[in-house]
């Protein structure tokens, strides 16, 4: 893959736009306008340290997806006094993973940092991150959280199964646990910006992107409000979601099925000739016959639908929509205080 910048220091090597020094701040934000002005205040602080002990340009990208509360208007008027404020609105809810595209795409400074805006990312691991990153060269930092323990048995298990099936067999594992708070230096960014696929799961490309990586631990904070959009059914989606557009083994499991079935019904099928030639027993035929009958039929409806999955993420992708549109676009710059770009109601 090639990429234009080669410092990971995060220097400008004669690269575009994106590649200035600096770093930009992504926070998908949706239905949070409760607890954004405390947010911003504790972001701006941590800023404001990166900026006097480390001379770091920053800014905070906020991306309201969709919020029906007035995220929107309480972003907006959030003074830069200490930092440059991109406000970008959805034109409707596109889900995370789009609003940290979004993020990504109108970060105008070198490094990335994506953050959840409910305060569970706790602004004070920011200088940590940065510091792997300018002092230790790392591109990819990422961070786990610490303990499960306080997580439901069944949850946990879930999670076990999902990150050894998406591992399997791949060359690049994902980091069991990984959230999304990571910090992306500004090749890494890049990388990222390079894939072309529109359904993306984040977690994952940031790690096959490669480069060097490590991990963070921290203990999640409690949201600052209100609680996660997170349900059962929107887990399972994302995780089908991650499976299927990141790997193959889903597809691998059926033709592994597939075999151990055959073969089990051949040996059964010897079994049944040896009896009933050498011991004359009389093997009765409808009980085994509806069991097998019905698991191939079970077994083969599964594997059906896994394959609608691949075949729909396939549909998806050649029809090639944008992953979201972007209604209004305001930008605050810390200097002069106004709002320099007026309203676009144009896709980006
Ligand atoms: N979020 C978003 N779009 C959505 C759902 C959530 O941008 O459709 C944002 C949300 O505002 C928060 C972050 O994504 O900043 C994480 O969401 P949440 O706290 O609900 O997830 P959890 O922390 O439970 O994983
Ligand atoms: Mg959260």
């Amino acid at each position: 893959m090639a990429t234009k910048v080669t410092s990971p220091s995060g220097s400008a090597d004669g690269a575009p736009a994106h590649a200035q020094a600096g770093l930009s701040i992504v926070v998908p934000v949706f239905n949070e306008a409760a607890g954004l002005v405390r947010f911003h205040d504790r972001l701006v602080e941590g800023a404001r340290a990166l900026q006097k002990n480390r001379e770091l340009k920053c800014e905070v990208v906020y991306v309201d997806d969709g919020s029906r509360d007035d995220t929107f208007a309480v972003a907006k008027a959030l003074p830069a006094d200490a930092l440059d404020i991109q406000v970008i609105s959805l034109s409707r809810n596109f889900g995370k993973e789009a609003a940290l595209m979004a993020g990504l795409d109108h970060a105008r400074l070198g490094a990335v940092l994506f953050m959840d805006g409910d305060g569970q990312h706790p602004p004070s691991l920011v200088d940590r991150l940065v510091g792997h990153w300018l002092d230790e060269g790392y591109d990819v930092i990422y961070t786990a959280k610490a303990h499960r323990e306080n997580e439901p048995a069944l949850r946990r298990f879930g999670v076990k199964a999902f990150y050894s099936l998406i591992n399997w067999g791949a060359r690049q594992k994902i980091p069991e646990d990984a959230g999304d708070f990571r910090l992306l230096s500004p090749r890494a960014a890049d990388a990222l910006r390079q894939l072309p696929e529109r359904s993306r799961f984040f977690k994952g490309l940031a790690s096959w992107i490669g480069f060097r990586q490590i991990r963070v631990d921290y203990e999640p904070a409690e949201r600052l409000h209100g609680s996660t959009s997170w349900n059962f059914r929107g887990l399972i989606g994302l995780s089908i979601e991650g499976l299927t557009s990141f790997s193959v083994a889903p597809l691998r499991f059926a033709s592994l099925l597939g075999l151990l079935l055959a073969l089990t019904a051949f040996f059964f099928g010897l079994s049944i000739l040896f009896e009933s030639v050498f011991y004359g027993v009389k093997v009765a035929g409808y009980p085994s016959l509806v069991v097998g009958v019905m698991v191939i039929g079970g077994v083969q409806l599964v594997m059906i639908g896994v394959l609608g999955e691949y075949i729909g993420k396939i549909l998806s992708e050649i029809k090639a929509r944008p992953v979201y549109f972007v209604a209004e676009h305001n930008i605050k710059s810390a200097q002069d205080q106004t709002d320099s770009a007026p309203a676009r109601t144009a896709a980006e």
